[in-house]
């Protein structure tokens, strides 16, 4: 098991470590506390059969490292770390944990919904200053939500919203009107998503086909008063464009909780808008939802092995 935060986030990792060793594993914990570098992980890896991995690089002399292995499963939702096809010829099975940290992430989410509406953070700033500027903010109930991409994520955040009295309008064209209709909410398309919404919640996969998929033409389609949330992943929104939207009024403001380079460099333009949010890859980490990762992981392991 390597994990890319401190061990101690998982509280109940000892539990889970014993129901392992109970149905026969013998664990290798490693405690390095981070993702293991390409020739950390060829050391490690030759005799291990099956990789709790965090976001671990799996290059390919990683992977041709790995004499034994048949399982990685990946403490979390992107794999964007593996090959899966060069693990799939070597037959290694690659395994995620949908679902299990989507709470976490979608009450982050609202978390920041609710800081930008109400300029929380702007106000912690003014009063740690020395000052005592009543920021006026705007109320969050009754205002539209445009969710793009309803996966485990995005359908937690709409159901958490729903005592807010939200309007809620949802891009995920792998979605059908049924599936829609059971939920409660309405399929649009992104350009009408970004015209209606006062709040756009970014909450699609990272890949070829969502990568710059809010740029500038996306952009000056919303309101000048709507906010972007994004916990997503950085390279999913254009940050050149939405730094020019941000700075010339195209929209209202932004939370980011991901960049495309992690940590952003320190003089990194948007982290000088008074517009923005910013927080540090934040929105899963909680002890109740690293839990539960580790723990979907663990059942893939002993599902697996049970065949
Ligand atoms: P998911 O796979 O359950 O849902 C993704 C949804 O996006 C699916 O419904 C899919 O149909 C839809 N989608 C795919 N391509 C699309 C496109 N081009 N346009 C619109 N919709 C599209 O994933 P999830 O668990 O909801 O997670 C979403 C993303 O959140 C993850 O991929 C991950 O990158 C990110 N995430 C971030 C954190 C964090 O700490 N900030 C934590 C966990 C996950």
């Amino acid at each position: 098991i390597t994990q890319p935060w401190p061990a101690s986030y998982v509280t109940e990792l000892d539990s889970m470590v014993s129901l392992l060793e109970s149905r026969g594993f013998e664990v290798v914990l490693d405690k390095s506390e981070r993702n293991l570098t390409e020739s950390e992980l060829i050391k490690v890896l030759p005799g291990i059969d099956v990789h709790i991995a965090g976001v671990d690089q799996y290059t390919d002399k990683v992977m041709a490292a790995a004499d034994k292995l048949s399982l990685i499963c990946r403490i979390g939702v992107g794999v964007e770390n593996v090959n899966i096809e060069a693990a799939s010829a070597k037959g290694i099975l690659v395994t995620n944990t949908p679902g299990a940290g989507a709470e976490t992430v979608a009450e982050f989410t609202f978390g920041l919904m609710m800081a930008l509406t109400r300029r929380i953070a702007v106000s912690q700033e003014v009063v740690r200053s020395g000052k005592w500027n009543r920021s006026m903010g705007r109320s969050i109930i009754g205002k539209k939500l445009g969710i793009i991409g309803f996966g485990n994520i995005g359908a937690a955040l709409s159901k958490m919203v729903s005592g807010f009295n939200m309007n809620i309008v949802v891009y995920d064209p792998y979605m059908n009107a049924e599936t829609a209709a059971k939920h409660g909410i309405q399929l649009v398309s992104l350009p009408e998503l970004l015209r209606e919404s006062d709040y756009v919640s970014v909450h699609v996969p990272f890949n070829s086909g969502t990568e710059n998929m809010i740029g500038q033409k996306e952009l000056a389609l919303m309101k000048p008063s709507a906010m972007l949330i994004n916990t997503s992943r950085g390279g999913i929104v254009n940050e050149a464009a939405l730094h020019d939207a941000l700075k010339n009024g195209i929209i209202d403001s932004a939370a980011l909780d991901v960049f495309s380079q992690e940590p952003p460099p320190p003089d990194h333009p948007l982290l000088k808008l008074p517009n923005v949010l910013v927080t540090a890859h934040n929105a899963g980490t909680t002890y109740e939802g690293r839990n539960k990762l580790m723990e979907a992981c663990v059942r893939t392991v002993i599902d697996v092995a049970d065949g």
